[in-house]
Formats: structure tokens, C-alpha cells, sequence
């Protein structure tokens, strides 16, 4: 039995791609920029992972910039803009879309969320139509939810801020891997990070506008070295990078049976949980999500209490997004939809990955059950 249910936060590592990190450490461990005849090759090996990805992406190599990962990306794409630059983005972003956007530009969220977790498209065109001095330079929204997983309307979103000559900037991180990145060149601007796909932690990318858009744009958020066409500064980690390009060019052509296969068992589990649990609330319930998601509001017992009564039988969940667990009312998501104190404090998500199966799901449902008998007799047993 896999208790792992939280995909969302981190994914294991493919075989595929420790392979191929494994590979290119041993071999290609040198520095890209020097030049002698083996780093030479290293290079060519990541000219060749950066065509590679260009391919799964839709998007031109060169618009590619290699990052730390999806952290760095948002920073340093928001960091470029003039200090006065107008940002428009809603309460349901990552906190590294939402933080620097008020570090760098004072600005808050302005794109309102309907009740169903989605960004509200006719106030969105709204927005952005208005007249040219008071127009945004860049939108930006994340293609798929961390929380809930309902996907954000980003095509048409891309589409509306073309005809009115606004960049758009889409945070792809839990997108890619999950659906297929069909469409998603169209953006000016594309997040992603391999450890949501398989790929190794610390390292991603940023797709730019065409690259004379980008240098147009103020200084690089990292200094001090040519790398990336003078775009990022630090030597590349060529390894990491293999590794997420095999990751994701692994996972690729199995994504629609994955999708198929995987909502089915998430759905079932959403039966079972609501024949279980009386007065039980999913968010986003009615909006398109990932195959993999469920957000919910749990009707008693706090979330950590849940996470430890699942923990102790075997299962990993999440009290909301990874980057404020710990904390009971974390979720970024509910609290955008306006969600009171005690309510905020039930909210548990769980996260499928590729290779859960339909008994990892049930399992996971029959443990939320025992753990509920657990939480309603005041604990764990003596
Ligand atoms: N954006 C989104 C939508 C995310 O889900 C995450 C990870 N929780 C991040 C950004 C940050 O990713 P990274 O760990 O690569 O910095």
C-alpha cells in the first residue's frame, strides 16, 4: 500500500530521472561555461535538454531560463518589472507570486475569485481593458491550484491580454506533469519546477517572452555571471536539469490514461467520503481540477489532529499548501473564498500521485473513517 498523498507538496523522484542525473554526474559533471572539450560537451548536453523541453513546452529553447525552481522563477520574473509596473493577479496565487508582488510593487491582489475557487474572467477582462495609462503590464495566474486543484481559466486569460497588449505570466508548476502543456507556449511567461513531476527538488525554469521582450524588462533578480545568455546568474546545474527534462518527457505520453485512470479513483473516494462523512465540504467541487486533488473541509476535528491520526496509519496528507503547514488555518484557498475561523482550521487536502492505485485510494477513505472513530473518542486509543 502507497500512503502518499501528498503529490501536491513534493513527488518522489522517477527512476528515470535518477538514472539520468546519475548519468550525467558521473559524466558531464563540469562546468558548462569553461572552456575546455569536456565542458564543451556538458554544454551541448544542456543546449540539448533545454531543445528537449522547449519541445515538451511548445515554446522556442531560447525562452527558456533554468532556475532553482518555481521559488526563484516568480521571484525573478516580478523582481524585473519597474517598481511602478501595475501586476494584476488574484488571493489564490502562490505565496512566491503574491509576496513579491507586494515586496517589489506594493501591490495586492486585485483579480476576484468566484465562489468556486476560479478566477473570475468577465471582472478579470474588466481590468484589463481599461484605458491605456492605467492599464497592467503583466498578469499573472497559476494554470492549476496547489490546494484545490481547480484549473484556472489561463487560456483565455492569455488570449484577452494579448488583444489588449498585456503580458501574461502563467505559474504552470502543478499543471505540468498532470495535463498536457498543449496551449501553454501562447504565454509570455511559464513557472515550472521539476520536484512537482518527479524531477529532482532545486531546479526549474522560466519561459520569458521572446528574449529581447525579457532584456527590455529591468535587471536580472541574480547578478554576478553570463549564465543563461546573460539572463541568470550561477553556474547550471546540467544533472538536475537532465533529470527533469527525462521526467517529464517520461511521464508525457502517458498522461491521458493517467487522467482517466486516476479521477476515477479520486471520485470514488469523494463517494466514500461523503457516505462517511455527513456535512462534508469539497472546494471546488464544481469547477475542472486535477485528477489528483481534494481539498476539503473537514465537519470536526482540527486538520493537524487528522494529519496525525492518518499519519500514524500510514498516509500523508496536508493541512492546505506545504508552505504554510504547521499551522492550522493555513490555506490560502479557503481564505480567498472567505471562509471563517474554525472552518479554516478543518481544511485537510490529500494528493494523489501517477502510481496510486484504486486500493490506495479506498485505503485512504477507510483510514479517514477510523480516524474520525479515533478524534470522536478524544484521541488515540491508551
Ligand atoms: N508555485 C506553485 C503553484 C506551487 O505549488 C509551488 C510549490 N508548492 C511553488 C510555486 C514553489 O515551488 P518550488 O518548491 O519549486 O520553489
Amino acid at each position: 500500500m502507497n500512503g502518499y498523498f501528498d503529490h501536491n507538496a513534493t513527488t518522489p523522484l522517477h527512476p528515470a530521472a535518477r538514472d539520468a542525473w546519475l548519468r550525467a554526474s558521473e559524466k558531464h559533471w563540469h562546468n558548462p561555461s569553461s572552456l575546455y572539450r569536456d565542458a564543451g560537451m556538458a554544454s551541448q548536453r544542456l543546449e540539448a535538454a533545454r531543445e528537449r523541453l522547449g519541445l515538451l513546452l511548445g515554446v522556442e529553447a531560447e525562452r527558456i531560463v533554468f532556475t532553482s525552481g518555481a521559488t526563484e522563477s516568480n521571484n525573478a520574473l516580478l523582481a524585473t518589472f519597474p517598481k511602478d509596473a501595475r501586476i494584476l493577479f488574484s488571493g489564490i496565487e502562490h505565496p512566491s507570486v503574491t509576496q513579491p508582488a507586494w515586496y517589489w510593487m506594493q501591490q495586492d491582489p486585485s483579480l476576484p475569485v468566484t465562489s468556486g475557487g476560479v478566477v473570475d474572467l468577465a471582472a478579470a477582462k474588466e481590468k484589463i481593458q481599461v484605458a491605456i495609462k492605467d492599464r497592467p503590464s503583466i498578469v499573472s495566474l497559476m494554470a492549476a491550484n496547489n490546494e484545490s486543484g481547480a484549473l484556472q481559466p489561463w487560456k483565455e486569460l492569455a488570449v484577452l491580454c494579448h488583444e489588449n497588449g498585456v503580458l501574461f505570466h502563467t505559474d504552470a508548476s502543478q499543471w505540468l506533469g498532470k495535463l498536457d502543456a498543449e496551449g501553454l507556449g501562447m504565454c509570455d511567461f511559464i513557472t515550472g519546477s521539476a520536484h512537482k513531476f518527479g524531477g529532482p527538488k532545486g531546479v526549474g525554469f522560466l519561459v520569458v517572452a521572446d528574449s529581447t521582450a525579457y532584456q527590455r524588462l529591468g535587471p536580472r533578480f541574480l547578478q554576478g555571471g553570463p549564465q543563461e545568455s546573460g539572463r541568470r546568474a550561477g553556474t547550471e546545474n546540467y544533472p538536475a536539469i537532465e533529470a527533469m527534462v527525462t521526467a517529464l518527457e517520461t511521464i508525457t505520453p502517458r498522461l491521458s490514461q493517467i487522467q482517466n485512470d486516476q479521477s476515477q479513483r479520486r471520485d470514488a473516494f469523494i463517494a466514500a467520503m461523503r457516505s462517511r462523512f455527513e456535512g462534508l465540504r469539497i472546494i471546488s467541487e464544481d469547477a475542472p481540477r486535477l485528477w489528483n486533488t481534494v481539498l476539503m473541509v473537514m465537519p470536526a476535528h482540527h486538520n493537524l489532529k487528522w494529519l496525525t491520526a492518518l499519519s500514524r496509519r500510514g498516509f500523508s496528507i496536508s493541512t492546505g499548501s506545504a508552505c504554510s503547514s504547521g499551522r492550522e488555518g493555513s490555506s490560502v484557498v479557503v481564505t480567498a473564498l472567505g471562509a471563517g475561523g474554525d472552518e479554516l482550521k478543518r481544511v485537510v487536502r490529500v494528493s494523489g500521485g501517477w502510481e496510486s492505485t484504486g486500493a490506495d485510494w479506498e485505503a485512504l477513505a477507510a483510514a479517514f473513517g477510523d480516524a474520525f472513530d479515533e478524534l470522536n473518542r478524544g484521541g488515540r486509543p491508551q
